[in-house]
C-alpha cells in the first residue's frame, strides 16, 4: 500500500463572510521511498496540503491514509511523519549533537544508542566533525543539514519538507539539492518536498504533482511533466512553453491533426486530447528546443511555417531566437549550436520553423 494517500481532500478556511478553499478536493498516492514534490506557485495550497499530511491541520472533508490507516483525529506527535522547514528552528543553546538526540532522548532511548544513531546521522549529513558546535557557528546549509538529521534520527515514515532551501542562496541551494537526493537514497525513507523552484522539483523527484489554485494539474515524471504537460498551466509553468492559439481541422494523411493558426499557417499534432476534435479552439504548446529553424523549406510531415527572426541571444553552446510569424505570433526557439554553423540566421531574416508532430500538443 502507498504510504502516504488522500482521497477528494479539501481543506476550506473561513474568512469573514467567504469561504477560501485552500485545497480544493486532491487525490494523491505517494509510494513507500519515493522522492516526491508538490510543486506550484506560492498560494496554490502546498503548505495547506502538507499540513494535513503532518496532522497540524484537519482535512474539511476526504481523508488522509498514511500507511493505509485513516489518520482523521490523530495528532501530530502519534503520526509516522515528521517535518522540515525553511527555518531551521534548532535549539541555540545546545550542540548540534545534542539537538540531533533531542527527540531521542525525549524518548528514552538507551545512551549507547543514542550515541550511535546520533553519530550516523551526522556522518550521513557531512556533519561528524561539527558535533560540539553550537548551531550559530554554522553556516545556513549546515543548519539545515542538522535539522535534517534530527528529523531523520527517527526514522520517521516519512519526511515532510516545506521549501526547506528557500532561505539559502543560489549556488548553495543546488548543492543541497544534490546532497538531499543522495540522503533520500540512502535512507530510503519517503520525502514529500514542497516548493515553487520547477528547477528544485524536476531534478530531485522520482514524480511530481503540479499544483494550481487547490487542485492537482498534473501528476507524473519529471520528463512526463516537462515533454508533455497535461494543462495550459502546466506549460506555462515548467520551463519555457510556445503557446499557439489555432482552430482544430481535419486529419491528414498520416493521421495528423492539422491546426489552422490563421493567415494560411498549419500545424500538425500526433493526438489529440479528450474534449478536443475538429473545430476546437485550442492552444498548441511546443518546447523550443523541439523547433528546427532554418533557411531552407524542410521537407517531411512535420509542422513546417515561416516567419521573420526579431532577435537572437548568443549563448555559447546554443542560441535563442524570436521568431515572429505572419498571424501575430511570436515562437521562441532554441537551437543548439554546430561546430560549423553557430548562427542559422540573424535579426530581420526570413526562416522556416519545424517541427515532429508528436512534439506539440493541444491544449
Ligand atoms: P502555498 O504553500 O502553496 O503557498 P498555502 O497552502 O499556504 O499555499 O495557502 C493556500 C491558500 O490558503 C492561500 O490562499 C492562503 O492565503 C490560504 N490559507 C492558508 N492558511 C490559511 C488560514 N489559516 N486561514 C485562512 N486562509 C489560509
Ligand atoms: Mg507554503
Amino acid at each position: 500500500e502507498p504510504a502516504i494517500s488522500l482521497e477528494r481532500v479539501v481543506k476550506a478556511y473561513r474568512s469573514g463572510s467567504e469561504t477560501v478553499r485552500a485545497v480544493g478536493g486532491v487525490d494523491l498516492e505517494i509510494a513507500r521511498g519515493e522522492f516526491f514534490s508538490l510543486l506550484g506557485p506560492s498560494g496554490c495550497g502546498k503548505t495547506t496540503t502538507m499540513r494535513m499530511i503532518a496532522g497540524f491541520e484537519e482535512p474539511t472533508e476526504g481523508v488522509v491514509r498514511l500507511s493505509g490507516r485513516d489518520v482523521t483525529g490523530v495528532p501530530a506527535n502519534h503520526r509516522d511523519v515528521n517535518m522540515v522547514f525553511q527555518s531551521y528552528a534548532l535549539f541555540p543553546h545546545m550542540t548540534v549533537a545534542a539537538n540531533v538526540a533531542f527527540g531521542l532522548e525525549r524518548k528514552r532511548v538507551p545512551k549507547k544508542e543514542i550515541r550511535r544513531r546520533v553519530g550516523e546521522m551526522l556522518e550521513l549529513v557531512e556533519l561528524g566533525h561539527r558535533a560540539k558546535h553550537r548551531p550559530a557557528q554554522l553556516s545556513g546549509g549546515q543548519q539545515q543539514r542538522v535539522a535534517l538529521a534530527r528529523a531523520l534520527v527517527n526514522e520517521p515514515g516519512a519526511l515532510l519538507l516545506d521549501e526547506p532551501l528557500g532561505a539559502l542562496d543560489l549556488k548553495l541551494r543546488q548543492s543541497m539539492q544534490v546532497e538531499l537526493k543522495r540522503i533520500q537514497r540512502e535512507v530510503g525513507i519517503t520525502f514529500v518536498y514542497v516548493t515553487h523552484d520547477q528547477g528544485e522539483a524536476l531534478t530531485m523527484s522520482d514524480r511530481v504533482a503540479v499544483m494550481n489554485n487547490g487542485l492537482v494539474e498534473q501528476l507524473g515524471a519529471p520528463a512526463e511533466i516537462y515533454e508533455r504537460p497535461a494543462t495550459r498551466f502546466v506549460a506555462d509553468f515548467i520551463g519555457t512553453s510556445n503557446l499557439l492559439s489555432g482552430t482544430v481541422g481535419s486529419a491528414d494523411a498520416a493521421g495528423h491533426h492539422r491546426v489552422d493558426l490563421g493567415e494560411g499557417l498549419t500545424a500538425l499534432v500526433a493526438e489529440l486530447p479528450k474534449g478536443i476534435s475538429a473545430g476546437s479552439d485550442t492552444h498548441l504548446t511546443i518546447r523550443p528546443e523541439k523547433v528546427r529553424i532554418g533557411t531552407e523549406r524542410p521537407e517531411g510531415d512535420l509542422s513546417i511555417l515561416p516567419g521573420t527572426v526579431t532577435e537572437t541571444v548568443y549563448l555559447g553552446s546554443a542560441t535563442h531566437y524570436q521568431v515572429s510569424l505572419a498571424n501575430g505570433s511570436e515562437v521562441t526557439v532554441y537551437q543548439q549550436n554546430s561546430s560549423d554553423s553557430a548562427l542559422v540566421a540573424g535579426r530581420g531574416d526570413a526562416v522556416w520553423l519545424s517541427w515532429a508532430p508528436r512534439h506539440s500538443y493541444a491544449l
